[in-house]
């Protein structure tokens, strides 16, 4: 089973991943937690350079095609092994982010980006997303998430925002949207009973 967290910068997906991992630990449920990009040895290189800023203009087309390698690497790598396996993968970020941010975000157009992130990952989808949504203003605790969105500008942040419920809307059964200024704990219930739904366990 094949479970995405998804959501803005500051919403709070890296602390329901981790809480959502130790409930299924807790219930002996074999599973694998990672995230996107940055998810293989490879990946990790991928995302530093694409968060480093140090390469002075580069197009949005490259910086689509970093996260697709990312993505297929890491698709290859950890993810369908992990459900071949039999185990619950859960993943911070997934296809969703690449079509809101660089489709959406940056602009570069929704059905080509959707394409080539949907090549890239073989057409895997997951079986659940779980969407934290929250303004991108009112998301941000930490100063450091603070820069990030200051320096790719609040509208990026609000067309990728926006994308996101959108995606979701067209697809109500495989998401569940929540509030993400609901309490961390509500938020762990809400997704511990949606998940014990679509894992049976
Ligand atoms: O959530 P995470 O820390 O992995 O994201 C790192 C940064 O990369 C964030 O600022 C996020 O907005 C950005 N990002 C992006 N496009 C993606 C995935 C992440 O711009 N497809």
């Amino acid at each position: 089973v094949f479970i995405v967290f998804e959501g803005g910068d500051g919403v709070g997906k890296s602390t329901q991943v981790a809480m959502l991992a130790s409930l299924l630990a807790s219930r002996g449920v074999h599973h694998t937690v990672t995230r996107q990009p940055g998810g293989t040895p490879l990946g990790a290189k991928l995302r530093r350079l694409i968060l480093d800023h140090g390469h002075g203009d580069v197009a949005p087309r490259t910086e689509a095609l970093m996260y697709a390698a990312d993505k297929a690497q890491h698709v290859y790598e950890v993810v369908a092994p992990a459900l071949e396996r039999g185990e619950v993968v859960v993943c911070d970020r997934y296809v969703d982010s690449m079509i809101a941010y660089q489709g959406a975000g940056r602009s570069l157009g929704l059905d080509e980006v959707a394409l080539v992130a949907g090549w890239a990952t073989g057409g895997l989808l997951p079986d659940l997303t779980v969407l934290l949504d929250a303004d991108p203003a009112d998301a941000v605790e930490q100063i450091s998430i603070k820069d990030r969105l200051e320096s790719a500008g609040v509208d990026f942040h609000r067309r990728a925002r926006a994308h996101l419920l959108h995606l979701a809307s067209k697809d109500p059964e495989r998401y569940l949207i929540l509030d993400a200024r609901r309490s961390r704990e509500d938020l762990a219930d809400a997704i511990a009973a949606r998940v014990a739904e679509v894992t049976g366990r």
